[in-house]
């Protein structure tokens, strides 16, 4: 298995936000790019012919929540809605918002169940050697996540295309590689890089594009945006970054 080209990805981790200059990330003033955990681990990267196994190592040791750490801290999180509650002026001892802290506890968690997965079960199995080397697309992926700085929803659409290199990952991968990273709190930069990173780390691709297209609970409720203000992110790797033709191609087909 040739890795040399594995190399050529970390020189281009910086986001691209090249789709069309439509990023309207007023909402992100002061973040930091930077993805916790992400592609610039010390080292992580670094490495020139890191092995797949280091890899599904870096996954194994992701942070993550067990089904027990939930019913431990159901409690605690019920009780913090109620003291929610009491801060907005209501009276949570009426009669329709007895439940509610229980409600909204366990509906965080399933908000945020991304954390009780890992990548490297996804991958399990489905990676497979294939000669194929045509653009693999994906588009039109629904995604729900939860803005990390108001703890509202972001939702929208996720396309993903790469250029096999002697290995494809089964399709719906795809969507569960989404589903992992985008329930848990996020910030869309981050979420499209991790999902790039994900792909290029798992298949060793010749190149990766990642696009979403997102509506933010936090700009439209809060009307700093239009109603129908979406923001588009985009994450170009390898191919898909240097080669305009590749790009084109990728975003020519997720807008047909
Ligand atoms: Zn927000």
């Amino acid at each position: 298995m040739d890795r040399s080209k594995q190399n050529k990805y970390s020189s281009n981790e910086k986001n691209d936000n090249g789709d069309g200059g439509s990023v309207l990330n007023g909402h992100f003033d002061g973040m930091v790019k930077r993805a916790a955990g992400g592609p610039q681990a010390p080292g992580a990267e670094s490495a020139p012919h890191r092995s797949t196994s280091a890899v599904m190592e870096s996954w194994k040791e992701e942070r993550t929540r067990s089904l027990e750490d939930n019913e431990m801290s159901l409690p605690s999180l019920a009780a913090a809605y109620t003291t929610i509650l009491r801060g907005l002026g209501e009276n949570p001892q009426r009669q329709g918002l007895l439940k509610t802290p229980w409600r909204a506890a366990t509906a965080m968690q399933f908000f945020t169940k991304g954390y009780q997965e890992k990548i490297i079960d996804v991958l399990n199995d489905a990676i497979f050697d294939e000669d194929h080397d045509e653009m693999v697309i994906v588009k039109d992926i629904d995604m729900f996540s939860m803005c990390e700085h108001h703890l509202v929803p972001i939702f929208g659409r996720v396309h993903i295309g790469y250029l096999p290199n002697k290995r494809v990952l089964g399709l719906s991968k795809l969507a569960r590689i989404v589903e992992i990273y985008s329930r848990r709190l996020q910030v869309q930069e981050r979420l499209t890089k991790q999902i790039a990173v994900a792909i290029t780390e798992a298949l060793q691709p010749t190149g990766v594009g990642v696009v979403i297209e997102a509506t933010h609970m936090c700009m439209v409720m809060r009307g700093v945006q239009k109603m129908n203000s979406k923001t588009v992110t985009s994450t170009m790797l390898g191919n898909f970054r240097e080669d305009p033709k590749t790009r084109d191609e990728f975003l020519r087909l997720i807008k047909s």
